[in-house]
C-alpha cells in the first residue's frame, strides 16, 4: 500500500510517496502560489501513483475540531489567498482519496515521538525555529490538540536586559518567542541573516536564552520526556549546549529529575532524529494512521 504526504508549507508545497510505515519513496515540489494554481499540481503529482491515503501536515492555523463547520481550514493564516481555505475538502476533490490532516508541526511531532528522538516515551515535544517558530506537543502518545492547538511560538517571553529590540516583531505580541527568536527577528535585531552569523557572533548567546526560556516553560507546564529543536536556525548546532545550560540555570534546581541534569541535558534537549525528513514521515505516518482506524471500525 501507498501513501501520499503533503508538507503544505508557506513557501514550498512537498509532494512524497511512502509506505505506511514511514519509507519515503519519491518526492517533488512547488512553489506555494494561490490555491487555485497549486492544489492542481499537487493533484497531477498525486495522479501518477495508486495512493490509498493522504496525510498533510499543514502550515496553520487550522480548524483541527471534527465538530466545527469549518473543520479543516486554514484560518488565520498572513498569507491572504490561503486564509478561511477549505483545504482537507479541497484537497479531498483534487486527490481523489481520503485525507488526513494536522499542522506541520504536530506532524513532525508525531514522526519524531514514533519513530525519532522520543522512541519509546509517552511525551515529547518538537518545536521548529525558522521563519516563524512553531511545536507539537504528544502527551500519552497523543497529539495535542486541546482548545484548537497549541502555539508554541506565540508564548510571551521576559525580554532581557542586553537586548536591542526587546518589542519584537510579531504583529499579535510584540515579544513573544517568535517575535524575538524567530530566523526573520534575528535578522532585524542585527542587520545580517543569521545564516552567515559567525559562531562567536552575540546574536547566539541571546537566542540560546530566549529558546532556554521556551524550554523552561515548557518543561514546567508539561513535563514532557525529551524536547526536540529542528528547523533553519536550529542548523547550528553549537546552540544546543547553551541552550540546555540556560534552561538549567532558569530551572534552578526546581524540577527534580536526572534528565535535567546538566550531565544529562544533552539526552533531553535534543535535534530531531529524521532530520528534516520528520514533516514528510509525520505526515505519511498520519495518512496511514487514518486508513488504520478506518479499517478497525470497518470490522467492529
Ligand atoms: P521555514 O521556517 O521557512 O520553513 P527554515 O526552517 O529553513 O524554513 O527557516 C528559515 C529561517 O531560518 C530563515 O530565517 C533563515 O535565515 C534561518 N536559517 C536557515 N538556515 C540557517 C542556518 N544554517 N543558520 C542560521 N539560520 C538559518
Ligand atoms: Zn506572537
Amino acid at each position: 500500500m501507498l501513501i501520499g504526504a503533503l508538507e503544505a508549507g508557506g513557501t514550498k508545497m512537498v509532494c512524497s510517496i511512502g509506505t505506511p510505515q514511514g519509507n519515503v519513496l519519491q518526492r517533488a515540489s512547488f512553489h506555494t502560489l494561490t490555491p487555485e494554481d497549486t492544489i492542481p499540481q499537487i493533484a497531477d503529482f498525486f495522479e501518477k501513483f495508486e495512493i490509498s491515503a493522504l496525510g498533510v501536515g499543514s502550515f496553520g492555523p487550522l480548524d483541527l475540531n471534527p465538530r466545527s463547520s469549518t473543520y479543516g481550514h486554514i484560518t488565520s493564516s498572513p498569507k491572504k489567498a490561503w486564509r478561511d481555505f477549505p483545504i482537507i475538502t479541497r484537497l479531498k476533490e483534487a486527490v481523489g482519496v481520503p485525507v488526513a490532516i494536522d499542522t506541520d508541526v504536530n506532524a513532525a511531532a508525531l514522526a519524531e515521538h514514533m519513530m525519532g528522538a522520543g522512541k519509546g516515551y509517552k511525551s515529547l515535544v518538537y518545536v521548529t525555529v525558522g521563519t516563524g517558530i512553531g511545536g507539537g506537543l504528544i502527551v500519552n502518545g497523543e497529539i495535542v490538540h486541546g482548545l484548537i492547538h497549541p502555539e508554541v511560538g506565540h508564548m510571551i517571553l521576559t525580554p532581557t536586559a542586553m537586548d536591542s529590540m526587546p518589542d519584537g516583531i510579531c504583529i499579535f505580541h510584540k515579544h513573544c518567542l517568535e517575535g524575538l527568536a524567530s530566523g526573520p527577528a534575528i535578522e532585524k535585531r542585527w542587520g545580517l541573516s543569521p545564516t552567515l552569523m559567525m559562531e562567536d557572533h552575540p546574536a547566539w548567546d541571546l537566542e540560546a536564552m530566549y529558546l532556554a526560556q521556551m524550554c523552561a516553560n515548557l518543561i514546567l507546564i508539561l513535563s514532557p520526556e525529551v524536547i526536540v529543536l529542528g528547523g533553519g536556525v536550529m542548523q547550528q548546532e553549537h546552540l544546543f549546549p547553551k541552550i540546555r545550560k540556560y534552561t538549567h540555570e532558569l530551572l534552578g534546581g526546581y524540577v527534580a529529575s536526572e534528565r535535567l541534569d546538566e550531565e544529562h541535558m544533552e539526552k533531553y534537549i535534543v535535534p530531531p532524529a529524521l532530520g528534516n525528513n520528520s514533516g514528510v514521515i509525520g505526515a505519511l505516518l498520519l495518512g496511514a494512521r487514518m486508513i488504520y482506524n478506518q479499517r478497525r471500525r470497518g470490522m467492529q
